[in-house]
């Protein structure tokens, strides 16, 4: 089921998350362990992140490096198999412009569709570490706006080869991203709000927001959103803070701010532990904050780890 279905559908606030493929060589069993003291909490649908390809250096016994181009956590398309099959519920797999020309694009979302996978959230994604901006393949999406009328193409029956006999039409929700506290290379909010309307404008169905722990920067960013013509759902997106280590980490690696009260208290934490109940006991707050003001869903950012995420569930579902 389409996930704008599911918030139509909903009587209530619902509950989703979003997982990281494992390392390569790791099992699958690693997901599984995650998801499953999170089902109680009956998320419709879970999001599974997409790992662009890396250039790794390698020194040999020559003492040359050696460039090699890996992907660390591959298995994005499976894991969204594994889970619909295992849980009987949805499935988004993220799918990004970076690393794919439109061909291979087009191929993976012909595996999507015979999956029965019905969302994608399309992004651009990053630029490689060893590029300072983003690089499109060559015949590639540039943006996540090219990759939402790819898609959008595609629900069309519209595919690259436009001699193709029997052109099956697609059905996904497209999902894509928005920034509360603007994207890092946009010039300013107001434009990075524009951008936004043009992926929805093109056929985008629902946003989700990259973390924020400030549900102030989220009201004003929906209100903003909404004087711009922006009325898809606003799904806002959480992570609890969970050790000293985020407070630099965070607003580096996803451009946000920590507000000073929940900085402080981190810091007065004598360990990693203490600062791990900072972060579910702000996150509890957050939710409910957020639940009253009555929005569709929370989708909260595991990395990886349920078990800070499932008690802020117990605390708020
Ligand atoms: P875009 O919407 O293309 O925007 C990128 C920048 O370009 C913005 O500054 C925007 O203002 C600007 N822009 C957009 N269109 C135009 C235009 N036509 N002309 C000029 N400027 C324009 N990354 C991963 O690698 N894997 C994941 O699984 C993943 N999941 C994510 C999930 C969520 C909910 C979020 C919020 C982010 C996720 N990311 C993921 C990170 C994302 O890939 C990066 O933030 C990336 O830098 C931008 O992606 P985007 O889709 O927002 O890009």
């Amino acid at each position: 089921m389409k996930v704008t279905e599911h918030i139509s559908n909903a009587k209530e606030t619902l509950f989703s998350f979003e997982i990281l493929p494992p390392l390569k060589g790791q099992t699958i069993q690693t997901i599984f362990e995650n998801i499953d003291p999170l089902m109680e909490f009956k998320p419709p649908f879970i999001d599974v992140t997409y790992h662009r390809e890396e250039v790794v250096y390698k020194r040999m016994p020559n003492g040359y490096l050696e460039e090699k181009t890996i992907r660390k956590r591959p298995g994005t398309v499976g894991i969204c198999a594994a889970i619909m099959n295992r849980y009987k519920i949805d499935a988004v797999p993220h799918l990004l412009c970076g690393g794919f020309t439109k061909e291979d694009t087009e191929n993976v979302l012909i595996d999507l569709d015979f999956l029965g996978i019905d969302n994608i959230l399309a992004l651009r994604g990053d630029s490689m570490k060893n590029e300072t901006y983003f690089v499109p393949e060559v015949n590639g999406n540039n943006y996540a706006l090219d990759l939402v009328e790819q898609i959008v193409n595609l629900n069309q029956g519209k595919y690259l080869d436009e001699e193709l006999q029997n052109q099956t039409a697609t059905n996904f929700c497209i999902g894509v991203a928005g920034y509360p506290e603007k994207h890092f290379e946009a010039p300013s909010l107001n434009t990075d709000i524009q951008q936004l309307k043009a992926k929805v404008d093109a056929g985008a169905d629902y946003i989700v927001t990259q973390l924020f722990f400030d549900n102030n920067k989220y009201f004003e960013f929906v209100e903003k959103c909404k004087q711009s013509g922006i009325n898809v759902p606003i799904i806002p997106g959480l992570k609890p803070l969970a050790g000293k280590k985020q407070l630099s980490l965070l607003p580096h690696r996803f451009h946000v701010d920590i507000p000073d009260d929940l900085v402080a208290a981190v810091i007065h934490c004598k360990d990693n532990e203490a600062v791990k109940q900072v972060g579910i006991e702000w996150c509890v707050q957050q939710s409910k904050e957020l639940i009253a003001s009555g929005v569709p869903c929370l989708h909260y950012y595991s990395m990886g780890k349920s078990e800070n995420i499932r008690a802020i569930a117990a605390q708020v579902f």
